[in-house]
């Protein structure tokens, strides 16, 4: 039956919690990702039924000020009435047709011109496809076999990927996961974020083998940890000297941190790059792309097979377009705006209370940290008092604010959080800091 944890029940949510029964009879754990279950702060999710705006309406009637916008889609927040015109307007032309659109032509045109070195992209429907693409097309165009990624660091559940990973694996504290074989994760060669020393001596050890390194441009699922100055040029050098790729995966950052992603926040061009989220306008689509040469060893240019059946759907690629065209620089002066001052009214709740924390923020994208910063590595960030994150979240949820529920997530805000928005975050922020200072592990 339902996974409900004392002491965060959740009798004001008799409707999700019944949904929640149900759904754990039919779906392992009640949820279609791990990321949405309450497993790590306890309780009963809740289960939406509408978004609108910043908020989001759960099946009990309750409305919740959001701060997780479909963990980053959500940019402009939720039923933007010029993306839900662009869906209607692309669904009454029908749904899907196999065949290539113009759609496709114009989300890739927008991508190409945002993002200075995607020279060509392909789009696919998921994160994950992205950097399981990539990777792939990495091995193919180096004809080597092993890979980099840095521990804490999630990008999406490719089998080779999900070996120290962030996110859901965070939040679970999974070192690793079964199902995946040596031959699959043999190659996956992990190393501590920011550190560029131990990215050296990996190369040093094994010279003309490794085909990429794959980092978030801006890590955001281990909490937020942007990279150190110098880090990802440094890995763009070390990669170009031994001759393999460096992958930056914008799947989170990618349209949400700056215009051109978090590419355009500190210009070290990746030979790949990756991204999801934001260029879907909440719908399933998501791309890599990156310099010519390599997108060319591509099926049917090239010998390297990647294919999908709704790959650039239309349906998606007019949401991504529609909210794309709307994301000009005083959107994203106004999601930075609205971030910093969330950030700045957590922090002082936190301080007047006496709770150790630190909030890390890449642009717009922030999370709080329940320790004395900073937060350089995922072993820093394993440090947190996360039981004081569960009294924070619970009270916040109990006075209709929507977090991540986990300690280990970016917080994510939109266009549409507006001061009626912030202030009801405001007032919630009191009693969540005390309840965090009196939170015991
Ligand atoms: N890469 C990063 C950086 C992500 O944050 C995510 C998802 O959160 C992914 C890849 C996987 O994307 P998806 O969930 O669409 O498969």
């Amino acid at each position: 039956m339902a996974c409900v944890s004392f002491p965060y029940d959740a009798p004001d949510a008799p409707v999700s919690q019944t949904l929640f029964d149900r759904a754990s009879l039919v779906t392992p754990g009640g949820v279609n990702s791990p990321v949405r279950a309450f497993r790590a702060v306890g309780g009963t999710p809740r289960f939406m039924v509408s978004g609108a705006g910043p908020y989001l309406t759960d099946a009990d009637g309750r409305e919740y000020v959001d701060l997780v916008c479909s963990w980053g889609p959500m940019i402009l927040g939720h039923s933007h009435p010029d993306v839900l015109a662009a869906v209607q307007e692309a669904v009454a032309r029908g749904t899907s047709f196999g065949t290539p659109g113009e759609g496709e032509v114009a989300l890739a045109e927008e991508i190409v011109a945002r993002v200075e070195p995607v020279e060509q992209v392909r789009l696919v429907s998921s994160g994950t496809e992205a950097t399981m693409s990539a990777i792939r097309l990495a091995r193919g165009f180096t004809g080597r076999t092993k890979i980099v990624k840095f521990a804490g660091c999630y990008h999406g559940h490719v089998d080779a990927l999900l070996v120290a990973a962030g996110s859901g694996l965070a939040t679970f504290g999974l070192p690793d996961t079964p199902g995946v074989t040596g031959a699959q994760a043999g190659d996956t060669i992990v190393l501590p974020y920011n550190d560029l020393e131990a990215v050296r001596a990996a190369f040093a050890a094994q010279p003309g083998e490794i085909a990429c390194v794959i980092t978030e441009a801006s890590p955001g699922n281990m909490g937020v940890v942007p990279p150190l100055d110098g880090f990802n040029a440094g890995l763009k050098e070390i990669c170009a000297a031994d001759g393999a790729l460096y992958i930056s995966d914008e799947v989170m950052t990618g349209f949400r941190t700056s215009k051109a992603g978090w590419f355009g926040i500190d210009g070290v061009r990746p030979d790949l790059m990756t991204f999801g989220k934001v260029m879907g306008g909440g719908f399933p689509a998501a791309a890599f792309g990156g310099r010519a040469d390599v997108m060319a060893h591509l099926a049917p240019v090239g010998p390297v097979y990647q294919a999908g059946t709704l790959s650039g759907n239309p349906v998606a690629t007019a949401a991504g377009l529609a909210q794309l065209r709307l994301l000009d620089d005083a959107a994203y002066a106004k999601v930075d705006a609205v971030s910093a001052e969330i950030r700045g009214l957590v922090s002082r709740a936190l301080d007047k209370e006496g709770v150790a924390h630190t909030v890390q923020a890449a642009s717009n994208m922030f999370s709080v940290f329940f320790t004395d910063g900073p937060v350089r590595d995922y072993d820093d960030a394993k440090q947190q008092e996360a039981f004081r994150f569960t009294a924070f979240f619970h009270s916040m949820l109990a006075q209709g604010v929507y977090l991540p529920p986990s300690a280990f997530e970016s917080w994510f805000v939109s266009t549409a959080h507006d001061s009626r928005a912030v202030e009801r975050i405001a007032a919630a922020l009191p009693a969540a800091a005390r309840a965090a200072s009196e939170a015991t592990a």
